[in-house]
């Protein structure tokens, strides 16, 4: 029996993991599958796509997942339902990320090619750090947050768990942005943002709802 992989979340965010992991684990002899649980079709990209439960029930010697699934909610569902199953989530990293002193991260984040954390920095459990996207010095960030490709985020932010922060935004040194805040894509975020609020634009404004 060997060690079975699974990416979670067979669309667009998993195909672009899928890759990574391959990557990480190019010398080691294990199974690699998608796992959706409304899969398109029974293949991607050369992986088969299994529903979870076929996932949680195939006889494997170790059962490990990344989580490629965006949206916060349904990530941090994906995590409770991998660890009451047995099944460790796993962190995912391109080869060029890079990465410098005393950087403190969850396990299951996903970090995609060009991401740089520099130092001193803290966050959560399956954080998401999509293409090119950086977090500066003394940044603390929750669980479950998700950069979009693009993210600049300057040093001391603070941003809450549940977070979404668009592509391309830029985030002004020692902003703090509250839990399942949203910042647009291509925002430029020069007040603190409250929890749960879409902020728009630059400088960026709370999005009304109509
Ligand atoms: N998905 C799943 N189980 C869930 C929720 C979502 O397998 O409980 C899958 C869903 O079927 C889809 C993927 O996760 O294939 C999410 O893809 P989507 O295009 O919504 O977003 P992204 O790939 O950008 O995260």
């Amino acid at each position: 029996m060997k060690p079975l992989y699974g990416v979670y979340g067979a669309s667009g965010c998993g195909r672009g993991v899928m890759p990574l992991l391959r990557r990480q684990l190019a010398t080691a002899d294990v199974e690699l599958v998608f796992i959706d649980d409304d899969p398109a079709a029974d293949a991607a990209n050369g992986h088969p796509i299994w529903t979870f439960d076929r996932f949680a029930s195939e006889p494997a010697s170790q059962r490990l997942a990344a989580l490629a699934v965006a949206n916060a909610g349904v990530r941090e569902m994906l995590d409770q339902r991998c660890r009451s199953a047995g099944i460790d989530v796993i962190g995912v990293s391109a080869g060029n990320v890079v990465v410098m002193d005393d950087v403190e991260i969850g396990p299951g984040a996903l970090l995609s090619p060009f991401v740089t954390l520099t130092s001193n920095i803290r966050i959560g459990r399956c954080f998401h750090g999509n293409l090119y996207s950086y977090v500066e010095h003394d940044c603390v960030i929750g669980d479950y947050v998700t950069f979009a490709p693009g993210v600049r985020c300057n040093g001391n932010v603070t941003i809450g768990s549940h977070a979404y922060i668009g592509s391309g935004a830029i985030i002004r040194q020692g902003i703090s942005i509250g839990a399942s805040a949203t910042v647009g894509m291509g925002a430029v975020v020069t007040k603190d943002v409250p929890p749960g609020v879409t902020v728009i634009g630059n400088p960026a404004r709370i999005m009304e709802k109509k």
